[in-house]
């Protein structure tokens, strides 16, 4: 049996087929490569000695992406990790917006439905909690008001995915809400690869610690934490990997709509990631404080507590491996795939 992952060749889509083929499991990648290259099946290939099947379609061309299940008729689970994602470009295409993420996943519910296949984990994320009514944020923490077109997708989509359901209670839908990945595979072959000026905090402290930028500009330290930058719930992009792989063997066993924090439960100021990246790996992080990013929110990290209790997953790498990781491959890939 094969499992179809849309968005393979992403970040975090790149790290569980490798997660996946390691526990003998057999990936399909669909990906039409708008974000992400072709040379991360060569990674995949290098770290696990496996070539996944790649297909480059776009899901939103119905046509492509039915040749993919009718040529592929063991596929018994779908991983969802296709999507635009970047929250500054969101709000300047917002069509373009709209239309990739619920399209995309519009047609994958079609082509599940036609070629009977029922389990599905979608890569949803914490900012569907807007500003959070509570911290740390459970699963019942009521959603919030999105602040951006890529947050609002990720609210339309779980809630697409909840009325997919009723009509077809036989499926079995797992809603991951993950908080901040980051890190990157061990061997410094597989990492995060942001196009242009990296809009996450992680990728442009590897970038600065690596000098292709003279420093970090820390958006605020004014807010009500510990020392006044925003807090996050940093979380290592294997770990969030295998938290896939707990989603998928219970969505085997039960049917209906789930839904997890996949986090660490711990919160992280940007001064504090500062800190811990010059500890982990004796390079320095010049930063100057600039003015607050409009959206950004004070504190956000997971009670994960579910996912442990239900999935039996809980995050197992450390700030420094997260820290050391990214920085390994920053350093083996100073232009990232295109080196
Ligand atoms: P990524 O951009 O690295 O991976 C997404 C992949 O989807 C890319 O390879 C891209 O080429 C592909 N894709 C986009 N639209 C497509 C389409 N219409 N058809 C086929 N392929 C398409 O992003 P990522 O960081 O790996 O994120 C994966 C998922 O997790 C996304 O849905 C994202 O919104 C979600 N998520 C990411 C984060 C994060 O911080 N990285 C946080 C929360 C949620
Ligand atoms: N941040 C920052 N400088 C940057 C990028 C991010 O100070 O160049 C801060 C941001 O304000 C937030 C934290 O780092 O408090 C995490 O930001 P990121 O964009 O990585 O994640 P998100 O805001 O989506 O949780």
């Amino acid at each position: 049996m094969s499992i179809l992952i849309t968005g393979g060749t992403g970040f975090i889509g790149s790290h569980t087929v490798v997660e996946l083929i390691e526990a003998g499991e057999t990936p399909i990648i669909v990906d039409n490569l708008s974000n992400s290259k072709e040379i991360v099946l060569d990674r995949i290939q290098t770290i696990t000695g496996i070539r996944p099947k790649f297909y480059k379609a776009d899901l939103c061309d119905m046509t492509a992406l039915d040749t993919v299940f009718a040529e592929n008729p063991d596929i018994e689970s779908v991983i969802h990790f296709a999507g635009l994602k970047a929250v500054g470009e969101s709000v300047s295409l917002p069509l373009q917006y709209y239309y990739n993420n619920l399209v995309s996943t519009l047609n994958l519910c079609e082509c599940m439905k036609k070629y009977g296949v029922k389990n599905l984990v979608f890569s949803s994320s914490a900012t569907v909690y807007g500003d959070p009514a509570e911290i740390p944020i459970k699963e019942t923490t009521p959603l919030g008001q999105t602040t951006n077109p890529y947050g609002e997708t990720k609210k339309m989509i779980e809630r697409i995915l909840v009325d997919v359901h009723k009509p077809n209670p036989d499926w079995s839908i797992s809603l991951l809400r993950y908080f901040n990945p980051v890190g990157a595979h061990e061997s410094g072959l597989m990492g995060e690869d942001p196009k242009g000026i990296p809009n996450n905090l992680f990728p442009f402290v590897t970038q600065v610690a690596t000098g292709r930028r003279p420093y970090l500009s820390i958006f605020g330290d004014d807010y009500d934490t510990h020392d006044g930058t925003g807090v996050r719930d940093y979380i290592h992009v294997v770990d969030l990997a295998r938290a896939h792989l707990c989603a998928l063997k219970r969505a085997r066993k039960v049917t209906g709509v789930e839904v997890y924090n996949i986090g660490t439960g711990h919160g992280y100021s940007v001064l504090d990631i500062v800190k811990a990246f010059e500890e982990a790996t004796g390079k320095k992080v010049p930063y100057k404080v600039v003015a607050r990013r409009p959206g950004d929110v004070a504190t956000c990290y997971a009670d994960a507590a579910k996912a442990k209790e239900v999935l039996g997953w809980e995050a197992e790498f450390d700030m420094v491996a997260m820290c050391r990781d990214a920085d390994r491959w920053q350093t083996m890939n100073p232009n990232g795939y295109d080196a």
